[in-house]
Parts: structure tokens; C-alpha cells; sequence
């Protein structure tokens, strides 16, 4: 990863480049701040950086064949320790170093639930005592290329305490070709003794300018609304992009909602079976936050046809739907609906089938709506 590719940071960039120009690397760093602001990206751009046959003075080369290796999360001297969810035969992190590289090269802003989920249902995981022989065995080795082997500790405050201790003794005496770079959640849940032990680099929120780029160039938002995203991002790019991916989903949730609430005016059973076969297919999670969207505007269009609009939070495609359909949600139906709506919502977490749960809902939508 190139500093170039990271959103914003500017400050903490010049910081970690002029410690590398003046020759005062640290041995043990803590990159800490808030989820999303760019600590693993940055200790990317610093090993990067460091291992860099032909540095300038703002970045890496970027060509080279320690760039290439880098970029690629595969430099022999680069290691990775992270938490993973132990099974029967896994238990350290190079059995899965694959699927990490591949996860943070798709997203080097990814969430450590992102990652834990993309390996297990639930997201319980941690760095295990089997790592820390892992560590040591990696810090001993001679560096192979690189004038520093760098290893990453990203979420040391999951490490499980028999190998924090180890850590410890390592950061007490690291050798002088060694950098650990320590990648931070919630800093305050690391042993005082390792946090004594570290140079802190504290990330901030990203700030607002390069965050709206980002979001423009990334996701070609309009101006108005990449700084409302940027705004309720309060500096964390994957707050930004979990935001943009739930407008996304609402946009579609939209267009199956104008559907349903269609078919079910017009009592036409075989439209509604359509629109919810089209829900169901796109599995569990997405069904729930359907119906979660659909109460959502529900409660909306009632507000829209009491009249008090400044209550109202919804889009302007919403709203354009809305304006027609709010007359046929009033208060002889809105509790009957709602009601219905989270019912099914909890038989689809009970398992209960989704295509039987959700057409059933809609038969009474058919009757509820001309109330
Ligand atoms: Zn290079």
C-alpha cells in the first residue's frame, strides 16, 4: 500500500515518513484511534515505505521488486499477527494468511467483525497462546531482504494473555533490524506494561475534505451527498462505507417495497408471490433488513399523513412514492401493519420458512391496506 492511496492522514503521514528519513524508526509502535480511520492501511504505507529500494520523499517507489512484493501483502519479510476463530486443526494465523491478505487487499479499511465474520457465523476470535511461538520463531529469523523484517500486530487487544506476556519480553529487548507496528481498537484494553513499552502514533478522524474525494471518486456520490455521508461518518471510513452500502440497500429495498405495496392494493396474488420470491432468494439477512426498511417507512408515511412533515427523514425517492401512497396509512391500520411486520420479522430469525412467512404477510397487507 502506497501513502497515496490512504484517505487523508496527512499530518500522521508526514509524521512516519520524516521518522523514516531521520532515521528514528521505533522498534515497537502502536498505531491507536478510532475503527476506520486508517491505522492498518497506514502501517501498510510505513512497511511499505521502510522496505522500499527507491524511496522519495513523500512515498514508496512503488516498483521496485520490494514494492511489488509489499503491495501484494507478500514480502518475506513482512509478517501478520491477527485474530482468528480457532477450529480443531487451526489455530495460528498463518493458517489463514491467505484469506487475510485477500480480505485486506479488497478492503484495507475492513473492520476486525468484517474479518472475524468472513471466517465464522459468530465473530468470537483472538489471538491465541499458540501464537506467541509463532512470534518468536518469526522475530528470530534473520531478515531475508529487507533491511527490517516488519511484523503487524493488527487488534493486540484480543491477544490472549499468556501471549501478551511473551510479547513483552520481546518488546523489552527487540533486536535492532526488528519494527512491530501494533494496529489499535481500543489501545486501553492492551496490558499497561506493553502500552509503556510502545511509541504511540494516535490516528485521528479523517478529516472532512478528503473523506468527500474519497466518497466521490470511490463511489461517484454527488457533492451533496458525499458530505452527508462524510458527515455522519464522523471520520471513520468504514463507517463511510458501511453508510454508503445501506443506501444502496435501500434503494433496492425501495423498489421492492413500491412493488409489494402495489399488488397487495390491487389484491394481485400473483404479483406479490413474485415480489417475494424475489426477497427470499436474496437470503436471511437481507429479508430482515427488508422488513426492517418497511417498517421504517411505514411509520414515515403515517407521519406524512398526519401532516407533520418536518418529522419526516425520508429520501427524495421516498418521498415522491410516498407523497401518493401515505393516504392509505392512517391510524385504523398502522398498528395491524406494523404488528404483521415484526412478526414476520422474528419467524424469519426463527427459521421459519421465508417464503411462507413473507406471503403470508402480504395476503394481509392486501386486506390491511384498504382499511
Ligand atoms: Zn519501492
Amino acid at each position: 500500500m502506497l501513502f497515496s492511496e490512504i484517505v487523508g492522514q496527512d499530518a500522521i503521514k508526514a509524521q512516519l515518513l520524516q521518522s523514516v528519513q531521520h532515521n528514528r524508526i521505533a522498534h515497537a509502535q502502536l498505531f491507536s484511534g478510532k475503527q476506520g480511520v486508517g491505522k492498518l492501511p497506514l502501517a501498510l504505507a510505513y512497511a511499505q515505505y521502510i522496505c522500499c529500494e527507491h524511496r522519495t520523499a513523500t512515498d514508496a517507489c512503488g516498483v521496485c521488486p520490494s514494492c511489488r512484493k509489499m503491495a501484494k501483502l507478500a514480502h518475506p519479510d513482512l509478517h501478520f499477527v491477527f485474530p482468528i476463530v480457532k477450529t480443531d486443526k487451526k489455530s495460528i494465523c498463518d493458517q489463514y494468511v491467505e484469506e487475510f491478505r485477500e480480505a485486506v487487499l479488497a478492503n484495507p479499511y475492513l473492520t476486525v467483525d468484517d474479518w472475524l465474520s468472513s471466517l465464522a457465523e459468530e465473530k468470537q476470535g483472538m489471538i491465541y497462546t499458540e501464537e506467541s511461538n509463532e512470534i518468536i520463531r518469526k522475530l528470530n529469523f534473520k531478515t531475508y531482504e529487507a533491511p527490517y523484517k516488519v511484523m503487524i500486530i493488527w487488534m493486540p487487544e484480543k491477544m490472549h494473555n499468556t501471549c501478551a506476556n511473551k510479547l513483552l519480553k520481546i518488546l523489552e529487548e527487540p533486536s535492532y533490524d526488528t519494527v512491530i507496528v501494533m494496529v489499535s481498537d481500543n489501545p486501553d484494553l492492551l496490558l499497561a506494561t506493553i502500552r509503556s513499552r510502545v511509541q504511540n502514533i494516535a490516528v485521528p478522524p479523517i478529516e472532512v475534505a478528503p473523506m468527500v474525494r474519497q466518497l466521490k471518486s470511490v463511489y461517484s456520490l454527488a457533492d451533496a451527498e458525499a458530505a452527508h455521508v462524510a458527515h455522519l461518518s464522523l471520520g471513520s471510513y468504514s463507517a463511510a462505507q458501511r453508510l454508503v452500502s445501506q443506501s444502496e440497500k435501500d434503494q433496492w429495498n425501495l423498489s421492492q417495497f413500491i412493488l409489494l405495496m402495489r399488488f397487495a392494493w390491487k389484491s394481485d396474488h400473483e404479483g406479490l408471490r413474485s415480489v417475494v420470491e424475489t426477497i427470499e432468494k436474496k437470503g436471511r439477512e437481507s429479508a430482515k433488513n427488508f422488513l426492517a426498511y418497511v417498517q421504517y417507512m411505514i411509520r414515515e408515511n403515517f407521519i406524512l399523513n398526519l401532516h407533520i412533515s418536518e418529522l419526516n427523514y425520508m429520501t427524495k425517492e421516498e418521498l415522491e412514492f410516498s407523497r401518493k401512497f401515505s393516504i392509505f396509512i392512517n391510524e385504523r391500520n398502522v398498528e395491524e401493519i406494523t404488528y404483521e411486520l415484526q412478526k414476520a420479522e422474528q419467524e424469519i430469525e426463527q427459521n421459519v420458512n421465508r417464503k411462507i412467512v413473507l406471503f403470508d404477510m402480504a395476503l394481509k397487507f392486501t386486506m390491511l391496506l384498504k382499511k
